[in-house]
């Protein structure tokens, strides 16, 4: 286990400002010591210069003897001053080492050869030490066995040179307790500041390493949960089903998967608003959580799903139970926006083992589970083998697509855009087959979606790109004059290298950048409208064209196409096909075609089946007309032909 970084941080600070409070109070009490002897100093020069010196006269150092009134009052001074501590022993020096006066009168008189301190003092340099005392016995019991030995320079009338030197002897007991009382009170001082510093900065720091941890903590959550319900997310979901996977397994359980899908969210989310649907999807998690027992997991996939992992209650019949009362439990109305509003939802389940052995498998299959029960409308289902023939089918599938890609076994079909009133063919639309080794031609209806599914759209929408130009510039070689349309889908749109893999594919093939028209539909552009903006305008100003397919199928269009470098309406082959039958949807035709001319741009009707319609879309005014009438979606090969003949050249052999 890790130390607690607050506890490592507060023994190292302590030991550092320990270390740095030893070292202050050593350099202090140093600084102490040495202010002290410097007042001994100070002292014993103001006892020399204030009452010895004034008793002195010139001609005592001279070598005559100083008088016995003088030496009475010398004596008394001398005597004063060791009854208030103030000194042990006076001598005065004469510059020769004579000694000119001592309160020990033994040594007046006496000469000494001049050097050490004495030497310094009577050059002007004084001089002060603590000494053992030699005789302690003698001295007053006050003395603490040191004493101070100052020398300091003597000058009779305040001349350069001095006359002499005072020497002086005082007690330092006096000068030690204050030094030791002055230290006391600044480790004292010292001590306390120190433990006041280290308080202020262990509080900084608890403060900031808890807030550190709060954040942590909170982008923890984050990371985990869903921002709007608060639920566990979809890694957490999975992490927890491997984990009761795990267990099931190891004591031979078994564990359960729901996931709760809400039917016709996005029809209440476009009546009453995102803020709205938010709500219900806030006051849903609570619900469900109610139902379920302490050791489930709820979780929220996103969008309108949700799941649900059951542990140890996981047979067919305890699950059946949780999903009713899970439906049940959204019953009751929801208070949205002052309105009542009922959602229902449906459930799928798979379980372990039965119906698949790992995360994933359940995932899979318990979304189809739910789709059966969404499509069933029965609430809820429990995954079937049997039933999702389908499902395992398509996912065989999606990997026969990929491999199809790879072998080449798609086909780019082309169909003819013929411009109206004159029938000249002006363009043609690139529209993919795929050749499967056992089920034949297969239309993109059939296998589209699965290119989606499986993050195979943008590879496809490159390879039709790629076969396309290829093949317009060949027609251009044989002076055909044409356009090609290429579908592109929601991957592509969102992808912002998009741009540059138009540019290179255009400049590979030579094709002119206004003989491309990209197809996008309005469901593409509304996934993310700004993102698609961006790359649209980045491919308009490539100078390829854009055309806005399955035009009239959505609601949003209007205000979205103003605001996009569109500059070709597709008219939706629904409305086209039932013209002739339906006199409101040809209405809708027509004022479809008028929309597109009043906004300037060019307008193609899709799924002209008959002459009729035909005739009457160039009575409404439409630019150009596709559809089977004209000819149905064909291999280059086959087109190439007739592509000459209308164009009126004589027809090569093949193209
Ligand atoms: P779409 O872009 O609307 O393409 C026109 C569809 O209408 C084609 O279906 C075409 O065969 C069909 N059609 C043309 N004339 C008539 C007619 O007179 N009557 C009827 N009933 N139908 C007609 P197809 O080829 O099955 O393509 C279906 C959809 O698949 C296309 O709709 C397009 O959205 C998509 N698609 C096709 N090829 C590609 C592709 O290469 N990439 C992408 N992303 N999507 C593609
Ligand atoms: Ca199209
Ligand atoms: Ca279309």
């Amino acid at each position: 286990m890790r130390a607690n970084p607050l506890l490592r941080f507060s023994v190292l600070s302590a030991l550092c400002i320990v270390l740095l409070g030893l070292v202050l109070a050593h350099v202090l009490a140093q600084g102490i010591r040495d202010r002290a002897l410097v007042d001994a100093r100070e002292t014993a020069q103001l006892l020399g210069d204030e009452a010895v010196r004034p008793l002195l006269r010139p001609g005592d150092f001279a070598g005559r003897p100083i008088s016995a009134p003088r030496r009475a009052r010398l004596d008394a001074v001398a005597r004063d001053a060791k009854r208030d501590g103030r000194l042990i022993r006076l001598k005065v020096w004469s510059s020769r080492g004579v000694v000119v006066y001592s309160d020990d009168p033994a040594v007046i008189g006496k000469r000494f050869p001049v050097g050490g301190e004495l030497a310094d003092a009577v050059r002007g340099r004084p001089f002060v030490s603590v000494e053992e005392e030699p005789d302690a016995g003698q001295r007053r019991a006050e003395s603490s066995g040191q004493l101070v030995e100052a020398y300091v320079p003597l000058r009779l009338r305040g001349e350069d040179t001095p006359t002499g030197a005072f020497e002086i002897y005082a007690p330092y007991g006096p000068i030690a307790a204050a030094i030791a009382r002055d230290r006391r009170m600044l480790l004292l001082v010292l001590a306390g500041g120190l433990v006041v510093l280290w308080l202020v900065l262990f509080r900084i720091v608890a403060g900031a390493s808890r807030a550190l941890r709060d954040q942590a903590a909170a982008s923890r959550h984050e990371a985990d949960h869903d921002l709007l319900t608060g639920l566990p997310n979809r890694r957490v979901l999975q992490e927890r089903l491997d984990a009761a996977i795990t267990r099931a397994r190891r004591e031979t359980t078994s564990c359960a998967l729901l996931i709760v899908d809400l039917d016709g969210f996005k029809e209440l989310n476009d009546t009453l608003g995102h803020p709205a649907g938010d709500e219900l999807l806030r006051e849903l998690g609570p619900r469900l959580a109610r139902v379920l027992d302490d050791d489930a997991v709820l979780a929220r996939l996103g969008g309108d799903e949700f799941a649900a992992v059951l542990g140890d209650r996981s047979a067919p019949d305890d699950v059946g139970r949780v999903s009713r009362a899970l439906l049940a439990a959204l019953e009751e109305p929801f208070a949205l926006d002052g309105l009542q509003v009922r959602i229902a939802a449906s459930i799928g389940v798979a379980r372990f083992p039965e119906h698949g052995e790992d995360a994933a498998a359940l995932m899979r299959r318990a979304d189809v589970a739910m789709y059966q029960a969404k499509r069933a409308r029965t609430g809820c289902e429990e995954y079937s083998l049997e039933r999702d023939g389908h499902s395992r089918e398509r996912l065989a599938l999606a990997e026969e697509l990929r491999r199809g890609l790879e072998r080449c076994e798609l086909e780019v079909f082309y169909q003819p855009q013929s411009q109206l009133p004159s029938g000249r063919v002006a363009g043609v639309e690139a529209l993919i087959r795929w050749h499967h080794p056992v089920h034949g031609l297969l239309t993109p209806g059939e296998f589209l979606f699965l290119a989606e599914q499986s993050g195979l759209s943008r590879p496809l929408t490159s390879y039709v790109l790629e076969r396309a130009l290829e093949q317009l510039s060949a027609w251009t070689a044989l002076g055909l004059d044409l356009t090609v349309a290429v579908n592109l889908a929601v991957p592509d749109l969102l992808d912002a290298r998009l741009v540059d893999e138009v540019a290179g594919h255009l400049a590979r093939s030579g094709v002119a950048p206004h003989r491309l028209v990209l197809e996008i539909t309005e469901d593409v552009v509304m996934t993310d409208p700004q993102r698609c903006a961006d790359v649209l305008f980045d491919l308009a100003a490539l100078g390829v064209s854009l055309a806005l397919d399955d035009f009239g199928t959505g609601y949003s269009s209007l205000t979205h196409l103003k605001a996009l470098p569109v500059d070709v309406l597709k008219i939706d082959r629904s409305f086209v096909t039932r013209m002739g039958t339906n006199e409101r949807d040809s209405a809708i035709v027509r004022s479809l075609v008028e929309l597109a001319r009043a906004l300037g741009l060019r307008v193609i009707a899709e799924g002209i089946e008959d002459g009729e319609t035909m005739d009457r879309l160039s009575a409404f005014g439409c630019d150009a007309a596709q559809g089977f009438h004209l000819s149905r979606p064909v291999p280059a090969l086959q087109l190439t032909p007739l592509l000459m003949a209308a164009a009126g050249e004589p027809q090569p052999a093949a193209a």
